[in-house]
């Protein structure tokens, strides 16, 4: 049976309220939640070319409406990004019914080992004084001292605009009061946001919680190798506490050491 149909299915047999997807318009993909009162929207229902964290989308909904039924398509990177949202209490898996469809086709790319990710050049000036965003992480700390390194990054940084585009894109970025918008730690109004603070907040955050989908490198207009640096956080917590965010069911190890939770999630309504 095909997508569409099993969705319409879905729908009418009350299994799911919202079934979230994509949708055509005007030749773009757009999210879209479609319902049993848009039926006739599931002509134009896509899974494919494009990304988005809908999952995101499902956690907001939730906010709303806590028993709110919820069908979405998801690749490998949205159903790590659920496990994240569930060991979390973000998102309840009795309420969430993913359609499993299938993954980056094989293929070789640079950048990223996901092909539904833009591929990224970098240019040579940002080679020369940032950071190749195909840079082999192991060479980079290799070819690269420690004030090498450092003043590679704080170039990157020193681009930021303070969008908060990778914040908010970011499937696994839930906190009621974000750190980036405390006046204590992040100035408000000053452009670039101080550095290297405002990235080191963030990068520490999603140690342990980053499910390394890329859409936060993807989406960031300066153009800032989020994901290489996620990607090392996630590698000292991975040789550290043997877990990877998302692989499965397993609470963070951050939310079990010690009485201090300082990243308070949201808490679910009942
Ligand atoms: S890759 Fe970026 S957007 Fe994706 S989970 Fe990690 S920090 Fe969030
Ligand atoms: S994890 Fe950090 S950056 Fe993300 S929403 Fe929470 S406080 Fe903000
Ligand atoms: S998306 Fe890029 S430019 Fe925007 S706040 Fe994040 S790092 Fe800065």
């Amino acid at each position: 049976m095909n997508i569409t149909k099993q969705v319409e299915q879905l729908l009418k047999q009350g299994d799911v309220d919202i079934f979230l997807a994509y949708r055509e318009l005007d030749g773009h993909l757009i999210p879209h939640g479609y319902t049993l009162d848009n039926l006739e929207d599931l002509e134009n229902l896509k899974v494919s070319q494009h990304r988005y964290s809908l999952e995101k989308v499902a956690t907001h909904l939730t906010e709303k409406k806590p028993n709110l039924k919820i069908g979405i398509v998801a690749r490998d990177c949205n159903q790590r990004a659920l496990n994240l949202l569930y060991t979390w209490n973000q998102l309840s898996p009795e309420n969430i019914t993913p359609l499993m469809v299938n993954c980056c086709p094989s293929q070789t790319r640079n950048h990223s080992d996901c092909t539904y990710l833009e591929p990224k050049k970098t240019g040579t000036f940002k080679q020369k004084k940032g950071i190749d965003f195909n840079e082999n992480p192991r060479e980079f700390m290799d070819n690269n001292d420690n004030g090498q390194r450092f003043s590679r990054w704080m170039y990157e940084f020193s681009k930021c605009i303070k969008c908060y585009g990778c914040r908010n894109i970011c499937p696994v970025c839930f906190c009621t009061d974000c750190s980036l918008e405390n006046p204590d730690l992040v100035e408000p109004g000053a452009l670039p946001p101080e550095i290297p603070i405002f990235h080191l907040v963030r990068a520490t955050h999603m140690a342990g919680r980053c499910i390394d989908c890329g859409l936060c490198e993807d989406a960031c207009p300066a153009e800032i190798p989020l994901r290489f640096l996620y990607r090392e956080m996630n590698r000292i917590v991975s040789d550290v506490f043997d877990y990877t965010p998302g692989a499965g069911l397993e609470k963070s190890p951050f939310t079990i050491i010690g009485n201090e939770v300082t990243l308070e999630p949201r808490p679910m309504d009942a």
